[in-house]
């Protein structure tokens, strides 16, 4: 084993006659929260897209805990336990709250939909499901229809989802996105609190936020690495704070 959950070696991604991820090793720890930054277009998303195979790699390798995923699809890498929330829709609108949860846990544990038809099986799936809104702080909308929620809580939802397939790696682009401090907050303890005994890999544009929660960050620009270290060291480098500036 080598002690990384992810790792990426040399890996580059060129879309015609531009390079958008261009030749990045990528070490993250087991059971950190690693944080993707660096202004916009330096990557980040493709950096994603890549560790999830959205996006096929134009060279380089990718290693799920030290297996060469390079090949794989996405569905097998989530079956893996690498899974990604947000931006992703992972809500179906027109279901409860708690209905959406279910189908996730279904999905995780069962794989089949004879479990709901027992009344013990949709009993021990709702208390499941139950936990799990607790934990995001929706409990108190189990049936609500998700379609009625408003932006943050939607969120909140598709993370609640995410987290009931009991992900390894949690891949995170932008949680925060378009929230309100109230939520940003919210999910900030959210992540904290699923981190335990996991490992994150988040995209945030907050800096607040990534120096709050996390262990180690990887700077990206213009598709290379920049600086990496905890975030201390990195708000220190010359080169990100330039970076940041636009200079
Ligand atoms: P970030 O998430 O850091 O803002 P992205 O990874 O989305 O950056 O994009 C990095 C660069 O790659 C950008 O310049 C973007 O325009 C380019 N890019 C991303 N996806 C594609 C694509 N499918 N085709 C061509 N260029 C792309
Ligand atoms: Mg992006």
């Amino acid at each position: 084993m080598t002690g990384y959950v992810i790792e990426t070696r040399n890996l580059t991604k060129s879309f015609t006659g531009f390079t958008a991820v261009d030749d990045v090793s990528l070490q993250v720890k087991q059971g950190t929260i690693h944080a993707l930054i660096g202004p916009n277009g330096a990557g980040k998303s493709t950096m994603f897209n890549l560790i999830t195979k959205f996006l096929q790699p134009t060279s380089g390798n990718i290693l799920l805990d030290g297996e060469d995923i390079t090949r794989k699809k996405p569905s097998q890498i989530a079956r893996m336990g690498a899974v990604r929330s947000f931006q992703i829709s992972s809500v179906f609108p027109h279901l409860t709250l708690l209905e959406n949860i279910r189908v996730a846990l279904q999905r995780k544990m069962h794989n089949s939909y004879h479990f709901w038809k027992s009344e013990t099986g949709l009993n021990v799936l709702n208390d499941e499901a139950r936990s799990i809104l607790a934990n995001v702080g929706l409990e108190d909308a189990e049936n609500n229809l998700a379609a009625e929620l408003p932006y943050g809580r939607k969120r909140l939802l598709e993370l609640a989802t995410t987290l009931a397939l009991q992900p390894k790696v949690l891949l995170l682009d932008e949680p925060m996105a378009g929230m309100g401090t109230g939520d940003v907050n919210r999910v900030a303890d959210i992540i904290r609190r699923v981190a335990e005994g996991r490992t994150v890999l988040m995209v945030e544009h907050n800096l607040n936020v990534v120096a709050d929660l996390s262990d180690t960050i990887t700077v990206l620009q213009r598709g290379a690495v920049l600086a990496e270290g905890p975030y201390e060291q990195v708000s220190r480098n010359k080169d990100v704070i330039s970076a940041y500036m636009g200079a």
